[in-house]
C-alpha cells in the first residue's frame, strides 16, 4: 500500500486515513502547543518501483494522471473537470521587463473554474465521496468557494455551503449559486464552518490556518503543479519559484510536490522557495524577518489583491522557505499592478493576486538577484476574469465617445487616409 496514512506535521505520530479535520490530537492534548496540521503519508520505496513517468507526460485525466502520489485510492470516486495540464509560458513583457528570457509563469487562469484551486478540489472532494460524505462546506474569499461548489456539482453532493469573505465578488457568489451550492457572506466564518462540520457532518474542503481545520487532502492536489513543472521542463525542477502567499498552501503544496521527486530520486535537487506577499498584509514576511517558526497575526491587513490578504497563515509554508533556502518578500501595491499590466500586455489577464508573485520576481531581478542563467517560474493562481469590479479599476478605458476617424486617431495615432 502505497499511502501510508496522517502524519503531524509537528510530533510525526501518525494516524489512519480517515476523517481528522481538527488537526493531530496527540498535539492538541498538550495545551502549550495547541493543535497541529496533518499531512498524507507515502512509501515513497514503493511508490518508486511502480512509477513510470513517461505516463506523465501523456495528456489525460486531470490530476489523475498523478494519482500514485494522491490519497484517493478508490478508482471509482476520481471526480475531475479536466482541471491542471497547464500551460508553462514565458510572458513577453515581464521577460522584457526584467531581462531574463527564462522567466516562466505556470498559468493556473486555465482550470475549469479559472483557478489553481480546481486542483485542491479535485482531491479533496473525491476524497469526500471516497469516505461516504453527501455534504461539503468551505471558506472563501471567493476562488476557493467557486470551485468547491462546482466540484460539488461534480460529485453529485447533495448539499454544498459555501462561507464567503464580506468582499468576495458578486460574481463568484453567483458561481457558487449557478454550481447548486449556497453561498452566505459572513464575517465570523470559523464558528460557523466549526458547527457544520462537528454538528451536522460536513466534510470541510478548506484548510483554516494557522488552526488546523480542514481536510489534509486538498493541498495534496496542489502538488501536482510542481509535478507538472518537472514534466514541462524536460524532467528538471526550476532553480527559483516566486509563489503568492495567503494562508500558504499555495507555496507549501507544490513544495511538497518538488520534495516528493527527490524522494523518488527523479531529481536531486529542489528549487528555492520565494513567497510573496503584499506590503499591506505581509505577517510571513515579518515573521520570516525575524527568523521565527509561527506566523504572526497582521493587526489590519489590506491591498487590492483579496485573495492573499489573509492576516496570518500555517507555519508549513514558512518552513518550506527556511528547508529551500528561500525567502518571504513584500511588493507594494504599485508593484502589483505594475505586474497586473505586464501580464496583460503578455497575453495573460490576472487578478492581483497571482500577479504578486510576478511583482515578487521584478522586484528580486531588479535588485539583481536573478540571473538570465536561472530557471524561474512564478505560480499564476487566477484569472482576473472572475474579478470584474477590480478589472474595471485597471484599466485605462477609452472614454465615450461620438465614433469619428478624427477622434480614434487622435487616441490610437493611427495615420493615413480613413474616409
Ligand atoms: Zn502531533
Amino acid at each position: 500500500m502505497s499511502v501510508l496514512g496522517l502524519t503531524c506535521t509537528r510530533c510525526g505520530a501518525q494516524y489512519s486515513l480517515e476523517p481528522m479535520f481538527f488537526g493531530c490530537p496527540a498535539c492538541a492534548a498538550k495545551s502549550e502547543s495547541g493543535a497541529a496540521a496533518l499531512t498524507v503519508a507515502y512509501d515513497y520505496q514503493a511508490i518508486a518501483s511502480d512509477l513510470n513517468v513517461e505516463d506523465w507526460g501523456r495528456a489525460g485525466h486531470g490530476i489523475w494522471r498523478f494519482d500514485a502520489l494522491l490519497p484517493l485510492r478508490d478508482k471509482a470516486a476520481q471526480i475531475s473537470l479536466g482541471e491542471g495540464n497547464t500551460a508553462l509560458m514565458r510572458p513577453r513583457a515581464v521577460c522584457e521587463a526584467t531581462g531574463l528570457s527564462n522567466l516562466y509563469i505556470k498559468n493556473e487562469t486555465t482550470n475549469p473554474t479559472w483557478a489553481f484551486k480546481d486542483r485542491f478540489h479535485a482531491s479533496s472532494v473525491s476524497m469526500a465521496r471516497s469516505l461516504g460524505y453527501s455534504r461539503v462546506t468551505a471558506s472563501t474569499t471567493g476562488n476557493h468557494g467557486a470551485s468547491a461548489a462546482a466540484y460539488c456539482a461534480a460529485a453529485e453532493m447533495d448539499s454544498c455551503i459555501i462561507l464567503c469573505h464580506p468582499e468576495s465578488s458578486m460574481l463568484q457568489r453567483d458561481m457558487i449559486a449557478l454550481y447548486g451550492g449556497h453561498a452566505f457572506v459572513l464575517e465570523d466564518r470559523f464558528q460557523y464552518l466549526d458547527t457544520l462540520i462537528r454538528e451536522h457532518g460536513y466534510y470541510p474542503s478548506t484548510t483554516m490556518t494557522p488552526m488546523p481545520t480542514g481536510t489534509p487532502f486538498g493541498i495534496e492536489g496542489y502538488k501536482t503543479i510542481a509535478f507538472e513543472i518537472f514534466v514541462q521542463l524536460g524532467g528538471r525542477v526550476p532553480d527559483r519559484m516566486f509563489c503568492p502567499i495567503a494562508a500558504g498552501d499555495a507555496l507549501y503544496g507544490p513544495w511538497k510536490g518538488f520534495s516528493e521527486l527527490r524522494a523518488l530520486n527523479l531529481v536531486d535537487r529542489h528549487p528555492v522557495m520565494h513567497g510573496v506577499q503584499p506590503e499591506g498584509c505581509n505577517p510571513y514576511v515579518q515573521s520570516f524577518r525575524q527568523g521565527r517558526g509561527d506566523v504572526i497575526v497582521h493587526p489590519d491587513p489590506s491591498s487590492i489583491a483579496l485573495s492573499i490578504r489573509d492576516d496570518t497563515g500555517g507555519p508549513l509554508a514558512l518552513g518550506a522557505i527556511y528547508d529551500s533556502g528561500g525567502d518571504a518578500t513584500d511588493v507594494t501595491e504599485d508593484e502589483i499592478i505594475e505586474a497586473v499590466r505586464l501580464l496583460a500586455r503578455s497575453g495573460y489577464l490576472v487578478e492581483p493576486s497571482s500577479a504578486a508573485s510576478v511583482a515578487g520576481a521584478i522586484k528580486a531581478a531588479r535588485a539583481g538577484r536573478l540571473t538570465s542563467n536561472d530557471t524561474v517560474v512564478c505560480l499564476v493562481t487566477g484569472s482576473g476574469a472572475k474579478w470584474p469590479e477590480v478589472m474595471a479599476e485597471l484599466a485605462d478605458r477609452d472614454a465615450p465617445v461620438e465614433p469619428s476617424w478624427d477622434e480614434i486617431k487622435a487616441r490610437t495615432g493611427l495615420v493615413g487616409d480613413t474616409s
